[in-house]
């Protein structure tokens, strides 16, 4: 299936729940999220009615967003996975696109007929700084997955993806900031933006700064933004600046995993 056939955006959360597993889960959504309703994240839970995804509810031609309350490749759903797995498997007409931070799961989690990776299946990994970019990016390079793509989210600290680049394995890089209260926030810098884009750029590789997080400093000041749609806007327009000054990336019609 080809990018341009996509129709419609469906979540599917087949587990719930997820175990801290680096820096950049501090301020983890779901954690969050739970904390208001007195839920402990930590336990991974089946879904019951989210576990299966109905033919009825997922059109031909869906784009669907998987495990966005927990993490695909996480341990303790071993033994939920291979159910979801045959319904990926039937489910050609659409595209499944799931983040990981467990790069180092998937060969031992994919169904013995995946070859290396299914056309339909895009995975990525998110990654926050150089030490989890080098940890993360080894295994993921080396896993069966026919799209791969990269989330640098949050970002808190310079990250350089060039030799990982120039493998020609990696279809796009993505760019975050963090989105959390004032007293919890960690800072994104103009400059660690800027360096990734012109990583991806001479490359010849799409880049997407997809929001700026609540403390984006540019020239000293932060200007970043507190709603998330205002950070998708400032992000767009410090995009926008980079290719005004750099030139564009290839750019894709739809943005699969924001
Ligand atoms: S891996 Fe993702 S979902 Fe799990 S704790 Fe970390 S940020 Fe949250």
């Amino acid at each position: 299936m080809q990018n341009t056939e996509i129709n419609k955006a469906i979540p599917w959360n087949p587990w719930h729940g997820c175990k801290k597993a680096s820096p950049g889960c501090k301020n983890c959504f779901v954690y969050k999220m739970d904390r208001r309703y007195g839920r402990d994240t930590s336990i991974i839970t089946k879904g019951k009615t989210t576990y299966e995804l109905k033919d009825k509810d997922c059109p031909p031609g869906s784009l669907v967003k998987l495990c966005f309350s927990s993490d695909f490749f996480i341990e303790e759903a071993d033994e939920w996975r291979g159910g979801c797995w045959d319904f990926i498997r039937r489910r050609r007409d659409c595209i499944f696109v799931t983040t990981t931070k467990r790069p180092e799961r998937i060969k031992d989690c994919v169904p013995p007929d995946w070859g290396d990776g299914w056309e339909h299946v895009h995975i990525s990994i998110s990654i926050e700084n150089q030490e989890m970019a080098d940890q993360r990016l080894k295994a993921f390079l080396a896993a069966p997955v026919k799209h791969r793509e990269v989330f640098c989210s949050p970002l808190i600290a310079p990250i350089s993806l060039g030799k990982y680049l120039d493998t020609g394995l990696i279809k796009c890089v993505n760019v975050g900031g963090e989105m959390s209260p004032k007293n919890e926030v960690r800072p994104i810098l103009y400059e660690w933006v800027r360096d990734l884009f012109l990583e991806a750029k001479e490359r010849n590789i799409e880049f997407y700064f997809h929001q700026c997080g609540s403390m984006f400093m540019k020239d000293g000041v932060n200007i970043g933004k507190w709603n998330l749609n205002d950070q998708i806007k400032r992000a767009e327009e410090i995009q926008h600046e980079l290719e005004e000054l750099y030139g564009e990336t290839p750019k894709s019609d739809h943005k699969l995993h924001c």
